[in-house]
């Protein structure tokens, strides 16, 4: 489904991404772990072309991004495949629940109220949030926002979601309301490629759990094989200071 080369990105003199290789498969779920400013949203966002890549290739579903040649329409489409859940929900405040969904599909994909607010119905039942669906989200937990923010992101039927520590903003109780719909998500199959530091979660959700240090790739492995035997050092640093 993902599949990433040799990608370069670098922020003035800053090297940010020093040459990441990334395949994701259909179905499965990529859970990557590392420090502060190791480079992990900067790749999520070049994954989506929120950042400009120097080089390497990005190729979602066939389509195929040459970072030193792109063109608009190969990033449209890029763009239009994936789905991004941020730490912070950017909800649009004036908007009900239902209207933050239905506003994508009426507008860009040019589906009928009706159309659109079925297919919304349907992702706010799996987010488990039907009965708020005329209310606002300032009337909403920080929990129930974000899980607004990803049946928004699942509404254009993304190839592939793209969650850059989703409840790092959230308060402690209000963590695993959304995990739990992440985990749903993964049982049906979802592709997925998330950033997070709930080491707890990575390890049951993840099918293959990746550290990443200052810009490359470390190590990578099974959710097993990273958490109870990582090989490198800087693996095993890290874990020690998280777990
Ligand atoms: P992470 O998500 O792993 O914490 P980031 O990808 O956010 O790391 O950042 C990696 C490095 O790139 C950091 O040193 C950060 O300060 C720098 N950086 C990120 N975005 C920008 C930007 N827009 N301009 C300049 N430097 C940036
Ligand atoms: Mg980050």
């Amino acid at each position: 489904m993902l599949f990433i080369k040799n990608l370069y990105k670098s922020f003035g003199n800053l090297e940010v991404l020093k040459g990441v290789n990334l395949t994701v498969n259909k179905g499965e779920v990529v859970v990557i772990i590392g420090p502060s400013g190791s480079g992990k949203s900067t790749l999520l966002r070049s994954i989506n072309y929120l950042e400009i890549p120097q080089s390497g290739s990005i190729s979602i579903d066939g389509i195929i991004l040459d970072a030193e040649n792109p063109n608009s329409s190969t990033i449209n489409a890029l763009r239009k495949s994936t789905a991004m859940v941020f730490q912070s929900y950017n909800l649009f405040k004036n908007r009900t629940v239902l209207e933050n969904i239905t506003e994508s599909l009426i507008i860009v994909q040019k589906k009928s109220t009706n159309e659109a607010n079925e297919i919304a119905e349907a992702l706010l039942h799996t987010v488990g949030l039907i009965e708020k669906k005329h209310q606002y989200p300032s009337s909403l937990s920080g929990g129930q926002q974000q899980r607004v923010a990803i049946a928004r992101s699942m509404a254009v039927n993304p190839k592939l979601i793209l969650f850059d520590e989703p409840t790092s903003a959230l308060d402690p109780e209000l963590v695993g309301e959304v995990l739990n719909v992440i985990r749903k998500l993964a049982y049906e199959k979802m592709t997925m490629l998330i950033v997070t530091h709930e080491m707890g979660f990575a390890k049951d959700v993840a099918d293959r759990v990746i550290f990443m240090d200052d810009g490359v790739f470390i190590e990578e492995g099974t959710p097993k094989e990273i958490f109870t035997s990582p090989q490198n050092e800087r693996t095993k640093k890290f874990l020690h200071q998280v777990l």
